[in-house]
């Protein structure tokens, strides 16, 4: 397909159905895009304009007000993206509506990832025949949400060997002690899956804790400066008692979590190629808007060189993206790729969202005019799913033999 068939998305409010198509080239240089089978082409396409007609426009307002848009939620079930870890779908696909969901807005690109690759993903993988059947299909059309809880409030880059929720075996039950923070959507799930030490063997446990279990609270975080609308919980966990039924019986240790990390963290580089889309598509259009010293300033030479730069990045980013599906695809994905590629598009990212931002002067100060919110919603993808530091350091490791994780040893 050439480029000009695979629409660019513009700014909501120059969107009309009468917006005559651009004259500059589409975004899609290293066409990856075309890379999709025709039915999985055209089913992005599909989600890509409900993503940029319904929900870009509506996602300014909720995330300065830091809350979350419920009724949006059926709609974007219908597209589909309740479902994406489980319906078939290529990893390419998966990957390329991650980015357009990033391109739209990043906290709701993070409710679809976190959903499909840490909520769905493990109960597919790691649950009971019975926890699938209670939760799956709920969860494939958002009528029921899961939070992913393991960080916590004394350990986050060191929670595979800190972790110190407790959780003690008493007949048929578990009681679960401990505290969880940051996490996702928890104050609006149906249920947690909580990870916590067994404490009669020492391992690493995974349990399934609904939010009217007494002793489970969840408080929301506010004052965040990026993915204001997702909903990140601080989690008490006070003798919770949970049955062992909601034992996922496939986590026996934290290699479990490990494996499920390594694709969430390739999730994250995805979300990362598609935020600075997102950026290019801001700072283009506002270049071609707004005019000093009687012309537009996309005209000058200074204001060109960042927009090709914020491009650049995004193509090297999305391409080594689309590399990382192919080893993907073949079962072979090791951690130090997934690490490499969320630590190096992150960067890149962040370079990105500078430049944007000072593309468009004092405007992009305010997040009326979005930069400003990609702004902020990039810091959270330097940091979630491993920072860019811990991910840099298992590149290291692996590169060295050496494991420079501990000072001093
Ligand atoms: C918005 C948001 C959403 C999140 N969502 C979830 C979620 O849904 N579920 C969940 O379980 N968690 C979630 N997290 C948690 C996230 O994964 C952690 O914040 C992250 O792993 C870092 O942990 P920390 O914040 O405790 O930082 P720390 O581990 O305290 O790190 C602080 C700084 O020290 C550096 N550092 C730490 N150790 C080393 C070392 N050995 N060498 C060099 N530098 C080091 C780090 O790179 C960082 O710069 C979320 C976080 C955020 C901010």
């Amino acid at each position: 397909m050439p480029l000009s068939e695979s629409p660019t998305p513009a700014t909501p409010k120059s969107r009309t159905s009468s917006t005559p198509e651009p004259a500059f080239m589409d975004v899609d240089l290293m066409h990856v895009w075309q890379l999709l089978d025709p039915a999985e082409h055209q089913r992005l396409l599909e989600i890509r304009t409900f993503l940029q007609e319904r929900l870009r426009p509506e996602s300014i307002d909720y995330w300065n007000r830091e809350e979350f848009p419920h009724h949006l939620l059926p709609e974007m079930a219908a597209h589909g993206l309740g479902n994406l870890q489980i319906d078939g779908s290529s990893d390419l696909f998966k990957g390329l509506v991650y980015v357009e969901a990033a391109r739209a807005d990043v906290s709701l690109s993070a409710m679809v990832g976190i959903h499909n690759e840490l909520i769905v993903g493990m109960i597919h993988q790691l649950g009971s025949k019975e926890q699938k059947e209670k939760w799956l299909p709920a969860l494939g059309n958002f009528t029921a949400l899961g939070a992913f809880a393991l960080t916590e409030p004394d350990h986050g880059s060191d929670i595979a060997g800190g972790l110190a929720t407790t959780a003690t075996r008493e007949g048929d039950e578990w009681v679960i002690n401990g505290a969880k923070r940051w996490i996702g959507a928890a104050t609006m799930a149906d249920f947690s899956l909580v990870w916590a030490r067994d404490t009669s063997d020492g391992e690493i446990k995974a349990f399934i804790v609904e939010s009217d279990r007494p002793g489970f609270t969840a408080t929301k975080i506010s004052h965040k400066i990026g993915l204001r609308i997702m909903q990140n919980a601080d989690i008490d966990l006070e003798a919770v008692r949970v049955p062992e039924s909601n034992r996922l019986p496939g986590v026996k240790n934290f290699a479990a979590a490990n494996e499920l990390l390594k694709h969430s963290r390739a999730w994250v580089g995805w979300q990362a190629a598609g935020v600075q889309l997102g950026i290019f598509d801001i700072a283009r259009d506002y270049a071609l808007e707004r005019s000093q010293f009687g012309t537009a300033l996309a005209g000058f030479q200074l204001v060109q060189l960042p927009l090709a730069e914020i491009l650049g990045n995004a193509m090297a980013s999305l391409s080594l993206m689309t590399d990382l599906a192919r080893i993907q695809s073949s079962g072979d994905l090791e951690m130090v790729q997934a690490a490499m590629a969320k630590s190096t598009t992150t960067r890149l990212a962040r370079e990105s969202a500078a430049k944007g931002r000072a593309l468009l002067g004092g405007n992009g100060i305010t997040t009326d005019h979005e930069m400003a919110k990609l702004f902020g919603d990039v810091e959270v993808l330097y940091t979630y799913e491993g920072t860019y530091e811990i991910n840099s350091l298992i590149v290291g490791r692996a590169m060295t033999g050496i494991s420079a994780f501990v000072s001093g040893h």
